[in-house]
C-alpha cells in the first residue's frame, strides 16, 4: 500500500495545473496604448479619446444586462461606495452573512454602522433567508447578500423578506461574475451589485472592483462617491484639461481604477463568458468523479441558480469517513497528493480575530450576532476548497482530485487530527 505524499510517499498527481491569472492577446497592446496616451487615470486630462475605463464599464454592464457600471479600485471599495450611496452610517445596522470574507463586515464598520451577523444555509453556505428575517430591527438599513464560493444566495426568498421591510439588498457578487439566477446575472438583482477584480477572482486586474445598478440616481451618486465628487464631463471638453468635472453633490473618496487596470479588464472580458461555462463544465465533471468517493457531499445550489460561477469549488466531507481529521489536516494531505493549494473556508465572522473588540477603537461600533451561527461553524468545519483554475484542467486531472481524496481516506488512520 503506497503511503501518503504528506508522509513522504509518491503523490497522486504532481501537477502542473492551469495558471491564474492569465492575460490574452489584447492585454499588451492595450497596456502599450495607455503608456503612450498621456492618460493613465480617470482624473487625468482629456486626450481626445474616451477612456478604457468607460469602455470596460459599458462592456461589463452589457454583459450583466444592467444600465450602469462604475468601476472602483477594490471590491472592498465597491461595498463602501454601495453603503455610502444608500446613506448608511452611524446607528444603522446592516445584515451580513456569518460566513464570508472579512471585508463584508469591515466595509460596514468603515461607515460606522453595525454588521449584524446571521447564519447561512447548509445547502449553499450562503446567507439563510430565515436568519435574515429573524434579525431585522427598526435600525436595519440594508441586507448584504453574498454569493459565496460557487452558489448564489436565495435571491427570491431574500427579496421577499427585504421587500416586506422596505430594505435594499446590496448584492456582493465578488465571487460570482457571470452567475445566473432566474435569467438574471448575479449583481443585477439587488439595488446595487458589488464586484471585486482582485487577483484571485474570475475577472481580475490584480486589484479592482465595480458597482452596478439600474437606478440612475444611485449611479450618479456612485460616480461621484468613487472620484471625490467628480463625474465625466459630457461637454465642453478641452484637450489637456480634466475630463472629470467637479460636481460636488456627494462627499466621497478617490476610489478610482487606473487606465492600466481597465486595459487588463477589457482583455479579461474577452474570456470571461466562455471561461465561466468551461469552469461550470469542469465543476460538473469533478462532482461526478467525487461522487465515486464515499463520505463527500457537494454544495447544493438553489434550482433557480441555473448557471454557477465558480470562484472556489467547495466540497464537504464526513469526518468519521476521513478518520475524524480536521479541515486543516485534510487540506495538507490533499495538497501533498496534488501539488495544488487546497484551503479551508473563511473563519465564521463571530470568531474572526480581526473583528475582536480588543483590536478596535472602543468607541467604534461592533458586530452583533443575534443568534448562534450554527451552520456557518458546522459547514466551515467540514468543507475544503479548490481555487477555480483547477476547473479548467483536463478531465484526467480532475480525476486525480477524486483519487487523492480516496487515497487520503484509505490512509486516514495515519493522519493526526
Ligand atoms: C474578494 C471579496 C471582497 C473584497 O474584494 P477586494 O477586491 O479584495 O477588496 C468582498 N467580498 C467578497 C465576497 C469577496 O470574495
Amino acid at each position: 500500500m503506497t503511503s501518503l505524499a504528506l508522509l513522504g510517499g509518491p503523490p497522486v498527481y504532481p501537477g502542473p495545473w492551469p495558471a491564474w491569472p492569465t492575460a490574452g492577446s489584447r492585454a499588451r497592446p492595450l497596456l502599450d496604448a495607455v503608456l503612450a496616451s498621456g492618460r493613465w487615470a480617470l482624473s487625468g486630462p482629456w486626450t481626445g479619446t474616451p477612456t478604457l475605463e468607460g469602455e470596460f464599464s459599458r462592456t461589463f454592464a452589457d454583459f450583466l444586462g444592467i444600465r450602469h457600471c462604475l468601476t472602483v479600485d477594490h471590491g472592498s471599495s465597491a461595498l463602501l461606495a454601495a453603503l455610502l450611496a444608500l446613506d448608511i452610517g452611524a446607528g444603522d445596522e446592516v445584515i451580513v452573512p456569518g460566513l464570508t470574507w472579512v471585508a463584508c463586515a469591515s466595509a460596514v464598520l468603515r461607515v460606522n454602522a453595525t454588521p449584524v451577523l446571521v447564519d447561512v444555509s447548509a445547502d449553499t453556505l450562503c446567507v439563510a433567508p430565515e436568519a435574515v428575517a429573524a434579525a431585522i430591527t427598526p435600525r436595519t438599513k440594508a441586507l448584504l447578500a453574498v454569493h459565496l464560493y460557487s452558489a448564489m444566495a436565495d435571491m427570491d426568498a431574500l427579496a421577499a423578506v427585504a421587500n416586506r421591510h422596505g430594505i435594499p439588498i446590496i448584492e456582493d457578487a465578488a465571487q460570482a461574475h457571470g452567475a445566473v439566477w432566474a435569467g438574471k446575472r448575479a449583481g443585477t438583482i439587488g439595488r446595487i451589485g458589488a464586484f471585486s477584480m482582485q487577483q484571485g477572482k474570475v475577472l481580475t486586474a490584480g486589484e479592482g472592483g465595480a458597482v452596478v445598478t439600474d437606478d440612475d440616481k444611485l449611479a450618479a451618486r456612485l460616480e461621484q462617491l468613487r472620484a471625490d465628487g467628480r463625474q465625466y464631463a459630457a461637454d465642453g471638453l478641452r484637450l489637456g484639461h480634466p475630463h472629470l468635472r467637479e460636481v460636488g453633490h456627494v462627499l466621497g473618496f478617490n476610489l478610482a481604477l487606473s487606465e492600466f487596470q481597465a486595459a487588463i479588464l477589457i482583455d479579461g472580458m474577452d474570456r470571461l463568458p466562455a471561461e465561466t461555462i468551461a469552469r461550470a463544465r469542469g465543476a460538473d465533471l469533478l462532482t461526478r468523479h467525487l461522487a465515486q468517493v464515499a463520505g463527500l457531499e457537494p454544495i447544493r445550489p438553489h434550482p433557480a441558480n441555473s448557471l454557477r460561477a465558480y470562484y472556489h469549488y467547495a466540497v464537504r466531507y464526513d469526518a468519521p469517513t476521513f478518520g475524524h481529521c480536521s479541515v486543516g489536516t485534510l487540506c495538507r494531505a490533499l495538497e501533498a497528493e496534488l501539488s495544488l493549494p487546497v484551503t479551508a473556508p473563511y473563519v465564521p465572522l463571530d470568531s474572526h480575530p480581526l473583528l475582536a473588540p480588543s483590536l478596535r477603537d472602543p468607541r467604534a461600533p461592533r458586530t452583533r450576532r443575534p443568534a448562534p451561527l450554527v451552520e456557518a461553524h458546522r459547514q466551515a468545519g467540514r468543507t475544503v476548497l479548490f481555487h477555480h483554475p483547477v476547473l479548467l484542467a483536463s478531465e484526467e486531472h480532475l480525476v486525480a482530485i477524486a483519487l487523492a481524496f480516496e487515497k487520503v481516506q484509505r490512509h486516514a488512520r495515519l493522519l493526526s487530527p
